[in-house]
């Protein structure tokens, strides 16, 4: 018997749209759980452990499942997945796994779990979706901003951000500003087991955060402001971090990654319009470079006791999600996300047009690395087998 494995027979089945939803949050159930598996009928969970753990452990362990699958199935629904566009079937030309061949190469790194550097291929090509990206943006008459890495927790905590996702938050600190402190850390800090051993009361209070997403540094800028006129449209590209946990995985799923966005402010119908023709926009720009993916509706992975929300954003077609295909798993990846957020932020953030009505809002929103990853998981690594449109433009 392998003592490192722990099979748990579940009472309440967990129900199939649901099954990647818990598997990704099993790899935040506990620091022991190395891999954490449904089976396919959703009746059985399986957990690799990364030590064995005495049957005191054990039993606590497994009412910690009990309780994550309860309570995500508790508000749970079978969702209507609306599918707006399906392009899955175009003739990719490649179907091995990419990332052996890029990092024989050189072209990335791994700094640490879910951190990576890009080397030039990457880079050029991330650059050619940047210039894609910006004209589009342009055409919308989109203006631009930069916004920092850094987001404050007051902010974060006004839009629900804690309660919707702290499974995925990254906290920024600094040593408090105490001579004894910093002299002690100097003379003594050393990493074990790839971090800090410095005790935690040598760290400040924690006023920042590294920002997940790039749109809510304009909603934040805008907050108790009545726009000029009657819309705004603006675009941003920014680091995101978001901790996924043992769900970190090649270029596929990072901790640090960057997102171009463009951004619609206004009516429910100017955000709901723009939203439509950027979709249209970029579903002709995907055509000219052979892309394969499909368009469906989605919704955010609150974390548990959230999933009310869930099934509204659904309900609401609040998300479309540019899922690629990625031949070499027979599967897709979310590369970018076309969102309506209804006038949320504009009531939480009091943001009004000149007649006093809440803003609503809306993005597109292109994850970088994803999109690079996708296109020469389709096309391979060598842009002699690019369409013609990408390989012009490199250089
Ligand atoms: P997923 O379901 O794969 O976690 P998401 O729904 O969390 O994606 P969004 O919140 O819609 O993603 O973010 C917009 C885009 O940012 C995604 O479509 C994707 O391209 C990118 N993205 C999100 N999370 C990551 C990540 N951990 N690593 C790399 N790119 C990411
Ligand atoms: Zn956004
Ligand atoms: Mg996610």
């Amino acid at each position: 018997m392998n003592d490192k494995r722990i099979e748990i027979t579940l009472e309440n089945k967990i129900p199939d749209h649901l099954i990647r939803e818990v598997e990704s949050k099993l790899a935040y159930l506990d620091e022991t759980v190395k891999v954490g598996k449904v089976s396919p009928e959703g009746g059985r969970i399986q957990l690799d452990l990364k030590q064995s753990l005495v049957e005191l452990e054990i039993t606590a362990l497994k009412k910690k499942v009990v309780r994550l699958v309860d309570s995500m199935i508790r508000d749970t629904y079978e969702p209507k997945v609306k599918i707006l566009e399906d392009h899955l079937e175009r003739g990719v030309k490649f179907k091995d796994d990419p990332m052996p061949g890029l990092v024989k190469k050189g072209e990335v790194f791994k700094e640490g779990e879910g951190v990576f550097s890009l080397g030039p291929l990457l880079t050029h090509l991330i650059n050619y979706f940047e210039r894609k990206f910006l004209s589009v943006a342009s055409d919308f008459g989109a203006s631009p901003y930069r916004f920092p890495a850094l987001i404050p927790a007051a902010f974060l905590e006004k839009v629900n951000y804690f309660k919707a996702f702290p499974h995925s938050l990254s906290f920024a600190t600094h040593l408090r500003s105490d001579l004894d402190v910093i002299e002690d850390f100097s003379q003594n800090a050393n990493c074990e087991d790839g971090g800090l051993s410095t005790d935690l009361h040598s760290f400040a209070k924690i006023q920042n955060l590294l920002s997940p997403a790039v749109c809510y540094h304009l909603y934040f800028f805008l907050m108790n402001q009545k726009l000029p006129s009657d819309s705004l449209t603006a675009t941003a590209v920014g680091n995101c971090f978001r901790y996924e946990s043992s769900n970190l995985d090649s270029l596929e799923r990072l901790w640090n990654f960057s997102m171009r966005e463009i951004i619609f402010i206004g009516r429910k119908q100017f955000v709901l319009d723009q939203r439509e023709s950027a979709r249209k926009t970029m579903e002709q720009f995907f055509e000219t470079i052979g892309f394969a993916y499909k368009i469906e509706s989605a919704n955010d992975p609150f974390f548990i006791g959230e999933f009310k929300q869930a099934a509204f954003q659904n309900a609401f077609q609040l998300k479309y999600e540019i899922r690629a295909s990625l031949p070499y798993k027979n599967s897709t990846l979310a590369v970018g996300s076309y969102n309506y957020h209804q006038d949320f932020f504009g009531r939480h953030l009091n943001i009004t047009l000149p007649d006093d009505t809440f803003v609503h809002t809306g993005c597109a929103a292109f994850g970088l690395e994803r999109m690079a990853l996708a296109y020469i998981a389709q096309f391979g690594l060598d842009p002699k087998d690019w369409a013609e449109e990408v390989r012009r433009e490199m250089p």
